[in-house]
């Protein structure tokens, strides 16, 4: 062929490829439209700016009251309500004295400025929301702030609480023992008696021992009726994110309220059809979308090892006669906890025996951005985990409104593999020996 012509076809076909090119690129830019998820599919709705925390429109099953409700109906009827950072604190000692515990995880999205001004941007969301929303909404409706020693930023934040900022509240700070010895328990036993005393001038009386022991008992009759959750939900499949609603309601109701709804809730649950099995490690699966997400791909958690949920299951059957020994034994009988300093050793066989008892395939470790005390146990623990044929994935919040795109898109991955462990673990239960 002469160059001439050759180069007149070039010319009459260059038309054809553009508008082939422009045609695959429409195609695909459909495509991606398609396929990737809304933003706002997991998330209900965008989160109100000017208020965070305003309930999101998903149609809950559980109809429970906020925490704002309870801290309002409690201060109506003359008690006195405490504001309670996490993790560990002697909840039965704030009952005998007639307080009312409500505990503050965030809220997620909360504005941090007011906490930003006090704190290095490499402190946990935990903390810089914590602190902003008792500041800006929560200081002037309790009677007092109480801040457990769970990590190096929660005593910051305590003695800026007490040193630097103007509360006109008192601060009580809660000292838990880093092991497990008798030693441990024996401090443990002074710190109750010490916390126990401080409450005096605010609630204005000294409880009876039989007092204590009632609300010692009434919170092992709570940790009860939790395992038989736990179990019935294994059994049936409820929807993750219904089940944790009613769970973490503990965070802020009256022991009696909470028994109420645990009996009477799970009736209405929804059911998933589970492809996997997980557990559902951290402190606190916030935002709650998370738990929708987990719903939408069929991954049920069967058990968790969360700071705000089983981690505080404090279950112990051999009751002593007196009171504080008796409140620090239930204390230490806690599962392994990376904030109580537990070796990492015990946190790996604690977790694969969780696997183990409920054909877990994979733990999902869903941890605050910049927490230290989980971030330390991370590379070996999931190290030994997968060694031990478990799928994990760890992702890091820093508590927001929503789960990024790029988390829901890790979610996805991990559902996959975790789907084909749980088969495969399935399998083998039914194989004949
Ligand atoms: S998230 Fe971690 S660092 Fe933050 S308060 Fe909780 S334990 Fe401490």
């Amino acid at each position: 062929m002469e160059p001439q012509p050759r180069f007149a076809i070039l010319i009459s076909v260059l038309p054809i490829i553009f508008h082939l090119f422009r045609g695959s690129r429409n195609c695909s830019s459909l495509k991606m439209h398609l396929e990737i998820p809304d933003e706002n599919r997991y998330i209900g709705r965008k989160p109100d700016i000017q208020n965070p925390t305003k309930k999101q429109e998903r149609k809950e099953v559980l109809d429970l009251p906020g925490r704002w409700d309870i801290v309002k109906n409690v201060r109506q009827k003359g008690k006195k309500v405490a504001a309670v950072f996490p993790i560990h604190y002697p909840r039965e000692l704030l009952q005998a004295h007639g307080i009312h515990p409500v505990e503050i995880f965030g809220p997620p999205g909360w504005p941090t400025q007011t906490a930003d001004r006090h704190f290095q941007s490499y402190t946990c969301a935990i903390v810089r929301r914590g602190f902003s929303f008792l500041h800006e909404k929560v200081l002037s409706h309790v009677d007092l702030v109480v801040v457990p020693h769970s990590c190096d930023a929660l005593q910051g934040m305590a003695s800026v609480l007490m040193d630097f900022t103007e509360n006109g509240k008192p601060v009580l700070t809660f000292y838990l023992p880093r092991s497990r010895r008798k030693e441990d328990e024996a401090f443990l036993v002074n710190e109750l008696r010490r916390f126990f005393q401080a409450l005096t001038p605010i609630s204005g009386r000294i409880p009876e021992e039989a007092e204590l022991k009632k609300a010692i008992r009434l919170n092992q009759h709570v940790f009860g009726i939790l395992e038989k959750l736990w179990e019935e939900h294994v059994l049936t499949g409820w929807s993750n994110l219904e089940f944790f609603r009613l769970l973490r309601a503990r965070e802020y109701l009256p022991a009696e309220d909470f028994l109420r709804y645990a009996d009477t809730a799970p009736s209405h649950f929804r059911r998933i059809r589970p492809k996997g099995r997980i557990l559902l490690s951290g402190i606190v699966p916030e935002p709650m979308d998370l738990l929708h997400l987990l719903d939408e791909l069929g991954l049920l958690v069967v058990a968790d090892d969360l700071a705000c949920s089983s981690r505080r299951v404090y279950r112990n059957s051999d009751l002593v006669s007196d009171a504080f020994p008796c409140l620090a034994q239930c204390l230490m009988a806690g599962p392994p906890d990376p904030t109580r300093g537990d070796p990492i050793k015990q946190r790996f066989f604690h977790l694969v025996k969780l696997a183990q008892k409920h054909r877990a395939g994979g733990i999902l470790f869903f941890l605050p951005k910049f927490c230290e005390p989980e971030l330390f146990d991370i590379p070996l623990l999931t190290k030994m985990l997968q060694d031990e044929g478990l799928a994990t994935l760890v992702l890091e919040s820093e508590l927001e409104s929503s789960l990024s795109q790029q988390m829901v898109t890790r979610l996805e991955a991990f559902a996959e593999l975790v789907a084909d462990r749980t088969e495969h673990l399935l399998k083998f239960k039914e194989t004949p020996a």
